[in-house]
């Protein structure tokens, strides 16, 4: 393992990597996990790839396992990029792809940050986590502690898709629903970190989960053939996953494997909870909470983002970009890109097609450029979004 700490990217403080680190004890900031890039970049070379299973945990270089028999899997996969030939044609956008984290073990890109989470957690010796959730993650975090014999304590908004409640449920973990958004889930969850003593798996709030998601980054340089795309776009909620890229970027850059301009980064939220963007707008390091947040991409609801800052300079430093679509433009593109492609993605993945539509005629999106979307859980997790109501016949009636 080339892990050589954690570290605050505020106040550049080190913290230990060999016991459990929440949050930097100072600035009660998020920590990133450091790598001795410099050795990485001696033993790793992209040829090792090509013998290695197929999955996330083929970047084992730059992900922060010790020993390989902690690590808990259920069944990770590479998953699909796929080319959006008709909605290119229809939208003008010549080279429009999507990653569809759908594939993953319980349907969403979650999966990505657990297997790593709870592979930590377990290499760590924890024996019990704590969690505010809307949803997906809460589910992903239950299924893989069941595997990895953790016990679960998850809080989730009493609106949060019930499939996931379900996952929960049947998975073992304790489950509490609260009337009021993941921010008052992770109130809850604040008290009975400090009065158990548990671990606390709040997004950013243990390292490790940004590691998992990072892998996405690693895949889509990867299956690009390290040839990366000029545009991604991301459903942004915590703001994970797109941080989690960023790094990935940059490491896969130190080490030599990627050269180049990096990807302009967009972060897409929904209009009715787009604290990113308002704070990208005003040209802010940070963002303000979001009162009254309310959007059916359940994924993104989070009014203030604990790495909002992280996100930001991901924006920023990539010369990226943030942008609000509305629920309607939403449910109009998850329906076109079902109609044209085949594709039941979820309302937060739909989101960055309405945003890369609108930054396409607004001109910042140009005609030629790469660009990726990336569709975060299967539309399967959110049946409510369609309402069908197809004609009922009699049995001898004809169509
Ligand atoms: C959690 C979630 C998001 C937001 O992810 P972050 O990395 O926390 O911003 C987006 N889409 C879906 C489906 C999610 O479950
Ligand atoms: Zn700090």
């Amino acid at each position: 393992m080339y892990v050589t700490d954690l570290e605050c990217p505020k106040c550049k403080i080190k913290f230990n990597h060999k016991e459990l680190n929440q949050l930097c004890s100072l600035c009660h900031g998020p920590l990133l996990v450091r790598y001795d890039l410099k050795s990485v970049k001696d033993n790793f070379k992209k040829e090792s790839l090509s013998s290695r299973s197929y999955n996330l945990w083929r970047y084992k270089e730059l992900l922060p396992i010790e020993d390989e028999k902690n690590i808990v899997s259920l069944g990770e996969v590479i998953t699909p990029i796929i080319k959006l030939e008709k909605l290119s044609r229809k939208l003008g956008i010549e080279n429009l792809y999507l990653k569809d984290e759908g594939f993953n073990p319980g349907g969403s890109f979650k999966s990505r940050g657990v297997a790593l989470g709870i592979s930590k957690a377990k290499e760590l010796g924890v024996k019990a986590f704590a969690m505010p959730t809307n949803g997906n993650a809460g589910a992903a975090w239950a299924t893989y502690a069941a595997k990895a014999d953790i016990k679960a304590f998850i809080v989730m908004p009493k609106d949060a898709p019930i499939i996931t409640r379900n996952e929960c449920q049947i998975s073992g973990a304790k489950l509490f629903l609260v009337d009021g958004l993941i921010s008052d889930a992770g109130k809850i969850v604040a008290k009975a970190v400090k009065k158990y003593g548990f671990m606390d798996a709040s997004t950013l709030k243990e390292p490790y989960r940004i590691e998992g998601k990072k892998t996405m980054g690693f895949e889509i340089a990867e299956q690009f053939g390290w040839n990366v795309p000029d545009v991604i776009l991301y459903p942004t909620g915590g703001g994970v996953g797109l941080i989690g890229i960023y790094k990935a970027l940059l490491e896969l850059k130190e080490i030599g494997f990627i050269e180049g301009k990096l990807p302009r980064l967009v972060a897409v939220q929904a209009t009715n909870c787009a604290p990113i963007v308002k704070a990208f707008n005003e040209n802010k390091k940070e963002s303000e909470f979001w009162e009254d947040a309310q959007t059916i991409a359940f994924g993104i609801t989070v009014p203030k983002a604990i790495g909002d800052f992280l996100v930001l300079e991901a924006i920023y430093e990539t010369n990226g970009s943030a942008i609000a679509v509305d629920d309607e433009d939403i449910l109009k593109y998850q329906e076109l890109i079902a109609k044209e492609e085949g594709l039941f993605i979820c309302p937060e993945g739909a989101a960055t097609l309405a945003a890369t539509h609108e930054l396409y005629k607004n001109g910042w999106i140009k005609e030629n450029e790469k660009v990726l979307l990336l569709n975060t859980g299967s539309g399967l997790k959110y049946p409510d979004t369609v309402i069908s109501n197809p004609p009922i016949l009699k049995i001898d009636e004809e169509i």
